[in-house]
């Protein structure tokens, strides 16, 4: 068989009507080729003779198809190359996968084209052991080369065609692997690096920091591990908006870097926060020289939409091996360190010290045992009076919440309130707190002891979540009370944080007759002026104020100052902490309504405070 005559999948093709016996081999080939392409030919050719003409039509028939096959596929590129490795075919993908026209590349070799140099003695050597040996390329993943020289990852499959003839036609089929490998690029960074800033994330540091640490370790090193936390981020988020938020890290993350060594590492470990190490470097060094450079990305205000933000970050230290061999104990008691930091105030800095975390232990398991303390009913309320400044009698009751744990020494309010509040128990104890103040209150009311009120004191955290109020309302009905029968405590802070949502909710409240005092008044924000505002009905003059009034001016002036404006808006006044009679003596002077405090009674058990209405109700006049 001439060249001439030879198709891309290596069979023969003569002209005229002529009568052959093929081999029994070629037949089965043929008989596939035919049957594949949508071809067929009599089933008993094994004995018949074939009818050549007829095949050769059919054969460049559905020789044409297949063509027109090959060169539809976009992402399949097809090449033919002969005995020599020189192009016999070219389709349109490869031209578009490899960059040379069908014309550039017919007639070269295999290994000129798109093998990269250090594969071309070995491909030609699968491709000789494959012609003379009969042994088979296997598909594989590639890289191979684009006319520019660029790397073209492709999966390679290969076929040998009229093998064991003079002339073994080669077919590779490619498919273009770029889109699979740039993904798994994307999906590599997006696994190591943070999308935003582009530094490595967590994982990676964490990663990164151990094998620092190792090294550090093997040389005797010290090293400083930097914890950053942007102060009050949340509320430029909230203010600016996320894009502006994102504006003002991708600045920071700017300027740190510009601020870093080679060898430093520095990661965004979540959305305002920042971890650098710094091999080579003490605490005590680190406090000198790499908190100032740190510090120092701050010193220019930010500058968001033509607008100058300054701020600041809170900073924690930790240091290697004082407080951790490994990178997770390293990060986490930098961690700690800037979380103390945060509650010195914005812009401080802290270094770890091993108290903080037992600390943190120590809540953690009080959390726990916190999370069991409604189902184990250790839970309690106390009643504390409040007792009219002149005439003595009992006027309100503060209920506050009692934890006596069944394995354990009561822990006071001070210390659980707050950790309920952060670990987000708060909305339960509240709920608990609510149900127990309307239940005491509607079977005192049943006893009969009915002109009192009781307050209880509601967190900054329940009170912006929606449906406290909501959820005191019908508390208060269900029991069959009135709204003037339970009364609430709210610190400044939470009124002057408050939402207009939830000052619109304690308006409501206000005008349905709920009292509202205001607790610890004094201690929180210093003006006076936005009292007007709010929905309230009682101040309640934080005891540290009673507590040195009767030996400090300036308390004394504070006082007087919060009771005349207190009346002035019509305001009830409440003394807090009343325990000596000079404090006494001094709250009557002042002319506060009602006293609470030690002198008269301190918080009682429901028993307590029971017998005590009891009592006031038989002497009533
Ligand atoms: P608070 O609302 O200001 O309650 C007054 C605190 O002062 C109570 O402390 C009370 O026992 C104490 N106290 C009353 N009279 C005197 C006195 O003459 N001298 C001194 N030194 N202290 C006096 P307690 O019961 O330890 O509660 C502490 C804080 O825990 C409360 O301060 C309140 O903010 C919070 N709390 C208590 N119960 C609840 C509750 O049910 N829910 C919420 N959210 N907070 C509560
Ligand atoms: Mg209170
Ligand atoms: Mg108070």
């Amino acid at each position: 068989m001439s060249k001439r005559e030879r198709s891309p999948c290596g069979e023969a093709a003569s002209s005229g009507r002529v009568e052959v016996h093929l081999s029994d081999r070629r037949r089965r080939f043929l008989r596939w080729l035919l049957r594949w392409r949508g071809g067929s030919v009599a089933r008993d050719s094994e004995e018949a003779p074939v009818d050549i003409a007829l095949v050769q039509r059919r054969y460049q028939e559905s020789e044409q198809r297949f063509r027109a096959l090959l060169e539809s596929l976009p992402r399949v590129a097809v090449q033919g190359y002969d005995r020599q490795r020189r192009v016999i075919y070219w389709n349109e993908a490869s031209v578009r996968l490899y960059g040379y026209s069908a014309e550039e590349a017919m007639g070269r070799l295999l290994e000129d084209l798109i093998i990269p140099g250090p594969m071309r003695q070995p491909v030609i050597e699968a491709h000789r052991a494959w012609v003379e040996q009969g042994r088979e390329i296997p598909a594989d993943e590639l890289e191979l080369r684009h006319r520019s020289g660029e790397p073209v990852p492709v999966f390679s499959h290969h076929v040998m065609l009229g093998e064991h003839t003079d002339n073994p036609l080669m077919f590779c089929v490619d498919v273009d692997l770029s889109d699979q490998k740039r993904a798994h690029r994307d999906l590599a960074f997006a696994t190591h690096f943070d999308q935003l800033t582009h530094l490595p994330n967590r994982q990676s540091f964490e990663a990164d920091l151990d094998e620092l640490l190792e090294r550090c370790r093997r040389r005797d090193e010290p090293l400083t591990v930097l914890y950053l936390d942007i102060d009050r981020f949340v509320e430029i988020n909230d203010a600016l908006g996320y894009a502006q938020g994102d504006q003002i890290l991708i600045e920071l993350t700017r300027r740190l870097r510009h601020r870093q060594r080679a060898g430093d590492l520095m990661s965004r470990v979540s959305s305002d926060e920042f971890v650098m190490a710094f091999p080579g470097v003490s605490e005590a060094e680190a406090r000198q020289s790499v908190v100032e450079r740190v510090r120092g990305a701050f010193d220019r205000p930010f500058v968001v939409d033509g607008i100058e933000r300054p701020l600041t970050a809170s900073l924690g230290l930790s240091a290697f091996p004082e407080h951790g061999m490994v990178a997770w104990e390293l990060i986490r008691n930098a961690d700690v360190a800037k979380n103390r930091a945060k509650l010195d105030g914005q812009g401080t800095l802290q270094g770890f010290q091993q108290h903080f975390h037992d600390e943190l232990v120590r809540q953690h398991r009080l959390a726990e045992r916190l999370e069991h303390a409604i189902a184990k009913h250790e839970l309690s309320l106390h009643y504390q009076p409040q007792v009219s400044a002149v005439s003595g009698r009992i006027e309100n009751l503060e209920a506050l919440l009692r934890w006596q744990p069944t394995d354990g020494e009561a822990v006071s309010p001070a210390e659980f309130i707050p950790l309920a509040e952060r670990s987000g128990l708060i909305e339960r104890l509240g709920d608990w707190v609510m149900e127990e103040a309307c239940r005491q209150q509607a079977a005192w009311r049943a006893a009969g002891v009915e002109a009192l009120r009781i307050d209880i004191n509601l967190s900054g955290r329940q009170v912006r979540a929606p449906e406290t109020l909501e959820r005191l309302e019908s508390c208060v009905a269900r029991h069959g009370l009135r709204p003037q029968d339970i009364g609430i405590e709210l610190t400044e802070n939470v009124l002057i944080e408050a939402e207009e949502g939830v000052l619109a909710r304690l308006r409501r409240l206000y005008h349905r007759g709920v009292r509202i005092a205001i607790d610890d008044f004094g201690t929180g924000y210093s003006s006076l002026s936005y009292l007007k505002h709010f929905p309230v009905t009682a101040l309640k003059i934080d005891r540290s104020f009673i507590r040195d009034a009767p030996q400090q001016p300036e308390d004394r002036a504070i006082m007087e100052a919060a009771v005349f404006i207190g009346h002035r808006l019509g305001l009830e006044v409440v003394a807090e902490g009343v325990e000596t009679v000079e404090q006494l003596a001094l709250v009557r002077e002042m002319r506060c309504d009602l006293v609470q405090g030690y002198y008269f009674h301190p918080p009682l058990p429901a028993a307590d405070a029971q017998r005590l209405l009891f009592a006031q109700l038989a002497h009533a006049p």
